[in-house]
């Protein structure tokens, strides 16, 4: 017996004690080196001239099992191994970085597990799962077969042996289950097939199985009316691979209906995708890439549980499942598939994250996504208002999780209800309306505030009847009226679009009054001081002050919020688990309408001494702004009673 070199013995300990969840992949990676072996023997036969010349179809790749024997073979009939290359090949494991990092910091133990799965690490994988691996082979170049077998612990024999073709077998005499291992999985039809699909289903040579499969007998000729069809069973050779990855093909060349099987089938969704893009680059690194934006968000995208990611494949074979680096968080609802024939196999997850060819495909990506998505912005509004439904919280997420760094990319992707224009609109779309509006309506002030002007709350109905809003309405400016929790949040993040100022008309000053107005508004707090400090008074602790306001139409009074938190955020905020959030509060203010005939009520009330009317309408007052608002009274029992005493 021949011995493994050191290094091939640690890869092989590492292979065979790890509990490796993932051992499925020894299936892929035998298929990939099968595949290799008959790459190699196309390209002999090509430039040989003492090779006949190969068809396409001469090439394959074929899976066996027998139950009985627990024994799993792989054949292909590509260059074939003589015995010094049995020996070279299998004899020691090529050295390569990935071995150096599995060897050289033990620390990583841990690590290594997964590193199996992510990166070829070929044909030892086959001891993750078989006790005693047996090969064998004959060069395309040789007259005799040879073989190799070990039961990959210690070392390995190579002994001549019959071979009819050319090409190599590659038999797995599989470990005995145990009661934390069962490999009888692989000891099936159903489940080979299955493992063939998921990893190999774009090799470029048919991988075939002889399965079995039922027909109906002919009906005899004397079969009588009671005759009841009978079957049989029969072996038959299927191809089992699709071949041809769908991703390399031009969009052109592919219909609808196939993108939309292939998106269902692979990526597990009920519905065909909203958005398909197809990316082809040659040139310093060649890859191709095939993108789905989901017409609806799977039940657990807003979860913990939720792993974006990209498939990613290395000349049509599948090494990663979900390549986070691929795809930036704020499109982490697109789903697809990389390939690229030019990425290294063999780098760790470490020069995964910083390796430069995955950044510049990850680059292009996050472009042709964002691009498509403006176009379906532009060009088909009513798909592009469902997409936004379903992932309007990833593009936001996307924004304030990156403390507005992202703003530039997300910001004119996200569409807000235009209180003027009753539909969903961008910023740009409102600015371009804001332009049209002659300078502020009745306005003394000689500029227009630059500013974009929201309002957030609850529902989008209630929002519209706000006096406040009503009020920057009756100027000629929209509101944008904010119904996720997230808005205010974000829009606070981004904190203006294209210098354009963001402003809550419920808290910010808008700087919309007319020195006329603010005059007014002064006169009447000087002239009403005694009445507005009896009010402050009355609602003591509630309020930070009371305020003369002229924009508030024909309401008598509202609550506004002082400072950088709104009542909406107040709202939001205190619904949230996190300790302490809820206790901060917005400063509130209570603006009064002094045109309004309850205004005239006070002022009279209060010119007679009468304290307590002054006290009871005051808090009636202020809690009627709240629940104009939308917000709830602090004692609505208490409300309830001093409505009834009015009623009385
Ligand atoms: P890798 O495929 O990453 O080089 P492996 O350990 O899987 O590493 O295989 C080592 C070598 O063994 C391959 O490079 C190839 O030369 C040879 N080999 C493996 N499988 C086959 C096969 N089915 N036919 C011919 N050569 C093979």
């Amino acid at each position: 017996m021949r011995k493994f070199k050191t290094e091939s013995k640690k890869l092989l300990d590492l292979m065979i004690n790890s509990i490796y969840t993932n051992r499925e992949i020894f299936l892929r990676e035998l298929i990939s080196n099968a595949s290799d072996a008959n790459d190699k023997m196309y390209f002999i036969a090509l430039t040989d001239e003492n090779v006949p010349t190969l068809g396409k179809n001469d090439l394959k790749i074929r899976v066996a099992f027998d139950k009985d024997a627990r024994t799993i073979t792989i054949s292909d009939n590509g260059i074939g191994m003589d015995a010094d290359a049995l020996e070279k090949n299998l004899g020691t494991i090529a050295h390569s970085d990935s071995l150096e990092f599995k060897t050289g910091d033990d620390a990583a133990a841990d690590d290594d597990i997964d590193i199996i799965g992510q990166f070829g690490v070929g044909f030892y994988s086959a001891f993750m799962v078989a006790r005693r691996v047996r090969v064998v082979s004959r060069a395309y170049n040789a007259d005799e077969a040879y073989a190799w077998e070990s039961d990959g612990v210690e070392g390995y024999t190579i002994e001549p042996a019959e071979k009819a073709e050319r090409g190599t077998d590659i038999t797995l005499f599989l470990k005995d289950n145990t009661d934390d291992d069962n490999y009888d999985e692989f000891l099936s039809e159903y489940g080979l097939k299955d493992l063939i699909k998921h990893y190999s289903n774009y090799v470029r040579y048919p991988i075939v199985m002889n399965v079995t499969k039922t027909r109906e007998l002919p009906k005899p000729e004397d079969a009588g009316d009671d005759y009841k069809p009978e079957f049989e069973d029969y072996k038959e050779d299927e191809t089992v691979n699709s071949m041809i990855p769908i991703w390399k093909r031009r969009k052109s060349e592919v219909s609808d209906e196939e993108y939309n099987e292939f998106y269902k089938s692979q990526f597990h969704d009920f519905a065909d995708p909203a958005r398909v893009i197809s990316v082809h680059a040659e040139g310093g690194i060649s890859y191709d890439v095939l993108l789905f934006i989901p017409s609806r968000a799977p039940f657990d995208l807003y979860s913990k549980e939720y792993k974006r990611g990209l498939q990613l494949y290395s000349s049509n074979v599948l090494i990663m499942e979900k390549c986070e680096d691929l795809v930036p968080e704020c499109f982490g609802f697109v789903q697809g598939v990389v390939d690229s024939q030019d990425l290294t196999l063999n780098i760790s997850r470490e020069t995964l994250q910083q390796n430069r060819q995955l950044r510049a495909i990850a680059n292009k990506i996050e472009k042709k996504i964002k691009s498509e998505l403006a176009s379906m912005r532009d060009n088909d509004r009513e798909a592009y208002e469902k997409f936004h439904e379903s992932f309007n919280r990833s593009l936001k997420f996307g924004i304030y999780s990156s403390y507005g760094m992202r703003k530039d990319l997300l910001a004119d992707l996200l569409l807000f209800y235009s209180a003027k224009q009753q539909k969903m609109i961008t910023f740009d779309e409102y600015l371009a309306a804001e332009a049209e509006v002659p300078e502020v309506v009745g306005a003394d002030t000689a500029e227009a505030p630059k500013a974009i002007y929201f309002a957030a709350g609850e529902q989008l109905d209630r929002l519209g009847k706000l006096p406040l809003v009503k009020a920057v309405l009756d100027k000629g400016h929209d509101v944008l009226l904010c119904t996720d929790e997230m808005d205010e949040f974000v829009l606070g993040t981004i904190m203006d679009y294209k210098e354009h100022e963001f402003k809550n008309v419920m808290s910010d000053d808008l700087g919309l009054e007319s020195e006329s107005d603010k005059a007014a508004a002064e006169a009447a707090a000087k002239l009403n001081e005694g009445l507005i400090g009896a009010m402050k008074e009355a609602l003591g602790d509630k309020v930070a002050k009371v305020e003369v306001s002229t924009r508030l139409g024909d309401s008598a009074a509202v609550v506004t919020a002082e400072g950088p938190i709104s009542l909406e955020m107040e709202r939001i905020m205190a619904m949230m688990p996190d300790a302490g959030m809820g206790e901060l509060k917005a400063t509130r203010v209570l603006e009064v309408n002094a045109e309004h005939p309850v205004f005239e009520v006070l002022k009279a009330a209060h010119d007679a001494g009468d304290t307590d009317k002054v006290k009871l309408y005051t808090e009636i007052l202020y809690d009627q702004a709240l629940l104009v608002n939308g917000l709830t009274v602090d004692d609505p029992a208490a409300y309830a009673q001093k409505i009834f005493s009015l009623m009385k």
